[in-house]
């Protein structure tokens, strides 16, 4: 089994134990709590910031719906869905890349949330360098047009979905918008960023104003995080 494993970025969430979506090996045991380690059930990780934490690219109600109701809910749904069948046995990542159905789509939400949430810090906003920063350059042409790329993949998503920056394990980067749950672990590519365009996301501080919520998005943008991601990518 591939070991994948997602350590969030900041030092508060690091403290607070919240890691996303471990697959581990026959043999490594780790206790099941805010380690994704999954067998269910599965538990939400904690926010790594407060819920005013991310003002003023949102409010701390529309953090506590999306965090608090709809987040929690496909944790929820998920546990009821997985209990008692095989799938309890699965960690959360194999139900991601394997589940189908119902389960799939509360899975994907359940991680593709907590991933969200880590994409993001009260900190952010700052540009990345180094290795990632390369990578954009090569890839994109440059920060400019990776936001813009990034942005306009993001606003035209269809109805419900998620706009991502993935990497293939050569660290080849990718802009893939997705629609509903999709997540680019069913296309065998790292995560490394991503933004939910699922209207619930936003409504509540934007209204119908998708454009304008992804391009304050930038404004929290927890790179530290990203380059970890994009670290571990080409492992
Ligand atoms: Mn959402």
């Amino acid at each position: 089994m591939q070991r994948r494993e997602f350590v969030v970025g900041s030092l508060a969430a690091a403290s607070a134990g919240a890691y996303l979506g471990n697959n581990l090996s026959a043999g490594e045991s780790q206790p099941n709590t805010h380690t994704g380690v999954a067998k269910m059930p599965f538990e939400q990780p904690p926010l790594p910031y407060p819920m005013d934490g991310l003002k003023p690219l949102f409010s701390e109600e529309q953090v506590s719906f999306h965090y608090g109701k709809h987040h929690a809910a496909y944790y929820k749904n998920l546990n009821g869905l997985v209990e008692g069948k095989p799938e309890a046995q699965l960690s959360l990542d194999e139900l991601v890349v394997k589940g189908a159905g119902a389960v799939f789509n509360n899975a994907a939400q359940a991680w593709n949330h907590t991933f969200f949430w880590n994409c993001l810090s009260p900190n952010g906003g700052r540009e990345p360098n180094g290795e990632l920063l390369a990578a954009i350059v090569r890839d994109f042409g440059g920060m400019t047009e990776f936001r813009k790329l990034f942005t306009d993949a993001s606003v035209k998503v269809f109805g419900s979905g998620w706009g991502w920056l993935a990497s293939d394990k050569q660290g080849k980067l990718e802009i893939i918008p997705a629609g509903n749950a999709d997540n680019p672990l069913r296309l065998g590519k790292e995560p490394l960023l991503t933004v939910d365009v699922w209207e619930h996301a936003y409504y509540i501080d934007y209204r119908n104003e998708r454009a304008r919520f992804v391009e304050n998005f930038w404004t929290k943008v927890n790179w530290e995080f990203v380059a970890q991601c994009y670290a571990k990518a080409k492992a």
